[in-house]
This record gives structure tokens, sequence and C-alpha cells, in this order.
């Protein structure tokens, strides 16, 4: 029997999307071998493959909305998890050095200006920490030293994603 390669390359297309989790699982457990054997295999291609991955504008459409349809579907879940994640042990100190500034805030939202620090914008504002002090005067330090600031949720966003943080423009 004779394959065209064409024909061959679509079955095999086929296949993936039909196999999703299964292609995906041997995709891994063959890079982790080869990475095994050679530490530095195609990291560097890989880094480059991804970033020029993420910054495709039709991707990253894609993947909003994909993540938006996730999250409406597992709202529950995903809030419930949050809420795990915040009380772990781990998360205890944060947790409290973020209660003091959203009261502190609350009290006196005029402290700094009222805008994101980094884009000026003055919408949907978030408090983002540099620093986790758990006194209030510690938290004031760090307010006065922009460590503790204003970000819009979605410069606030871009700043977590350390990764993609080439996109980002300080
Ligand atoms: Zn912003």
């Amino acid at each position: 029997m004779v394959i065209k390669k064409n024909s061959n390359n679509e079955r095999c297309e086929k296949w993936r999307e039909n196999n999703r989790e299964k292609y995906l699982k041997y995709k891994r457990e063959w890079t982790r071998e080869k990475r095994l054997k050679n530490p530095e295999f195609k990291r560097e291609e890989t880094i480059k493959k991804c970033q020029k991955y993420y910054k495709d504008p039709d991707i990253r459409k894609k993947r909003s909305d994909y993540m938006k349809k996730y999250y409406q579907k597992n709202k529950e879940k995903i809030k419930k998890k949050q809420l795990e994640y915040y009380h772990l042990p781990k998360n205890k100190e944060k947790n409290k050095s973020r209660g003091i500034t959203d009261r502190f805030f609350n009290k006196y939202p005029n402290f700094i200006p009222i805008m994101c620090f980094k884009c000026k914008g003055t919408k949907k504002l978030e408090i983002h920490h540099d620093v986790y002090p758990i006194t209030l005067e510690q938290t004031i330090m760090a307010i006065k030293n922009k460590k503790i600031y204003y970000l819009c949720f979605s410069c606030h966003r871009k700043i977590h994603r350390k990764y993609y943080s080439i996109t980002f423009k300080t």
C-alpha cells in the first residue's frame, strides 16, 4: 500500500485531534526522556517558540476566549480552588498583609493618587504588593516607598505573568 505523504499527515492530524490527551501525554513523555539525556535539549528553541506563539494576536484571542468559556463553565470549582489556595498556611502572612492594606486603603483611598501606577488608567483598580509587610507601620512605609500601589486589572495581570513579561513595557 502506498501512503501519500499528505494523506498521512492528515490522518496524523485527525488522530491527534481526536486523541488530544493521549497525544499530549506521549509528547510530554518523549520530551522528558530527551531532556533526561540532554538537559539543554530544545530549551532555547522551545522558549523562542513559546514567545512567538503567545505574541500572535489570533492565538491570544483564541486562548482568551477559551479561558473565558472555561471560567464560565467551572466558576464554582475555580472559586473553591482559589479560596483553598488563599488559606494555605504558606499564604497566611500574605493574607494578613493584604487585609491590613485593604483596610488602610478603604480608610484612606487618597493616600496615593487613585490611578494605575503603570498606565495611569483609573478603571478596575487593584492593589499590587511588591512586598507583604505584616504591620500597619511597615505597610504605610511600603506604600510611601512605592512597594504597594494601585494597578489596573490589565497591568496587574501583566506584572504577575512574569514569563511573558517581554510584552510588558514599563
Ligand atoms: Zn494599568
